[in-house]
């Protein structure tokens, strides 16, 4: 199989991956971009939004959202957001910026992250691949999002800031995408964004991460950015290692290795994990955070690329 990252044909077999009591993939290497990956499906994000999914927490996330910008509370909805450090990380990098400036999001899921920028009076226009998620965004958060195929997008290019957040794990393409996002940019314009770590499962000697296949499908290597974008690109990578309860949480997980306890779909009919169970998930969770020293951040590759004139 040819490498989902970089399109080369080095790559290797790794394992057959369960993440789920009702999903299994393959996973596979590449040895010429040292990516992790797992085949791509096209219709998961829908799926994943429109049934009862791991993602409920989105549209969680969005009604908060809702109500705190509703009252004009913009500085609990930064401290909602950052709970994530990547929109921290976005946020800081895009608020000390000029006002004008056009921002692009992609991958905005159910647009919250867009509507903390338009409540901060930015110019942005978010894109999801999902049509449920979209929905939601422009119900809540009004007229400034749309699917990728909407001609909006290319006629308010050239951007200043293009980001993303938690999606260049999840597509088919990484490498053309990026691409693509460059040449929409001004000379000078910034892509920003996080790519999941593979580094993070090594580090443990696990096979993914805590977000698994069909959601996250690509994992990377902290100097793949450097060496496939400094053509285009100035290339600035800071590498995140996790904080000492997430350390904890990533190390309990690879204590339990791969087998699943959770459903993928049907979420509101699985029956969770015994009492006593999370009992001894809480305690490794908080064993592990106080005795190991932390690992990489998962999702903690940020990335910052400025498009050469
Ligand atoms: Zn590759």
């Amino acid at each position: 199989m040819n490498c989902q990252v970089c399109g080369a044909s080095s790559t290797n077999f790794v394992s057959n991956f369960r993440p789920y009591l009702d999903y299994d993939t393959d996973v596979f290497d590449c040895v010429a971009c040292r990516a992790r990956f797992a085949p791509h499906d096209v219709n998961a994000h829908e799926k994943l939004h429109s049934q009862s999914s791991k993602y409920l927490y989105q549209a969680d996330i969005e009604k908060q959202i809702v109500s705190l910008l509703s009252n004009g509370d913009v500085v609990n909805a930064k401290s909602l957001l950052g709970k994530k450090p990547v929109n921290s990380f976005i946020i800081d990098r895009v608020i000390a910026l000029p006002r004008a400036h056009k921002l692009l999001e992609i991958g905005c899921s159910r647009g919250y992250l867009a509507a903390w920028f338009l409540a901060n009076g930015r110019n942005v226009l978010g894109v999801d691949i999902s049509p449920t998620a979209v929905a939601a965004a422009l119900k809540s958060f009004g007229d400034h999002f749309c699917l990728p195929d909407d001609p909006r997008i290319r006629r308010g290019a050239p951007y200043d800031v293009i980001y993303h957040v938690g999606t260049i794990g999840c597509v088919v393409s990484p490498v053309e995408m990026t691409k693509e996002l460059i040449g929409l940019l001004k000379p000078g314009g910034m892509l920003v964004f996080n790519a999941p770590n593979r580094m993070s499962c090594d580090f443990l000697g696990g096979t993914w991460l805590s977000t698994p296949p069909p959601d996250l499908v690509n994992l990377f290597h902290p100097e793949f950015w450097q060496k496939e974008f400094s053509s285009l690109a100035e290339v600035e990578v800071n590498v995140l290692t996790a904080g000492r309860l997430t350390s904890g949480y990533i190390r309990m997980l690879a204590y339990f290795g791969a087998s699943p306890v959770t459903r993928l779909f049907d979420v509101n009919n699985y029956k969770p994990p015994s009492f006593w169970t999370k009992i001894k998930r809480y305690f490794l969770t908080f064993y592990f955070a106080l005795i190991d020293p932390p690992v990489p951040h998962e999702y903690g590759i940020h990335v910052v690329l400025r498009k050469k004139s």
